[in-house]
């Protein structure tokens, strides 16, 4: 299990700083998110210091992944009041991650209007058929030189 001295979550997974957990097991913790963006923001993250996203292989993706659909069902059995929920997860600096090891965001959301909003802007406009091929052919690429 890597641990980072430096890191805020490494030392929530060991309670060397105060936390509220929600679940924990020998491959996640999960604990309210001090902000509480809405009642019951939830933050799951991999007991292993990993920083994103792009440090994950196929099975602690898998080990993680398959932890947060029970965590988000349990969030939204709490409180008949919960309608939704956006599960959010920010890789690097410039994506508004602020705490550089993993973790993934679960909202609950009551109300159209609350703590939390996302805006996606459509630049479809912007691009021919042929451009977005080019675009996903690149990506394929990088695929299938695995
Ligand atoms: P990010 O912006 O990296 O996606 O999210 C980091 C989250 O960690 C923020 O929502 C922030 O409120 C939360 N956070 C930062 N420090 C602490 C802490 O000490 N305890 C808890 N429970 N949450 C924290
Ligand atoms: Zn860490």
């Amino acid at each position: 299990m890597a641990y980072d001295a430096d890191c805020i979550f490494c030392k929530i997974i060991r309670n060397e700083i105060p936390n509220t957990v929600v679940y924990e097991d020998d491959v996640v913790k999960a604990f309210l998110d001090i902000t509480q963006v809405t009642p019951g923001h939830t933050l799951v993250v991999p007991k292993t210091h990993v920083a994103d996203i792009f440090g994950y292989d196929a099975d602690l993706a898998a080990a993680v992944f398959s932890r947060i659909p029970k965590i988000a069902q349990a969030i939204k059995a709490s409180d008949p009041a919960i309608i939704g929920m956006n599960i959010v997860n920010n890789n690097g600096k410039v994506a508004y991650q602020s705490v550089l090891h993993s973790h993934f965001h679960l909202i609950p959301r009551y109300q159209p209007t609350e703590g939390f909003a996302m805006t996606f802007t459509d630049n479809s406009a912007d691009y021919t058929p042929e451009q977005l091929q080019q675009v996903a052919a690149k990506i394929s690429a990088q695929l299938s030189a695995e």
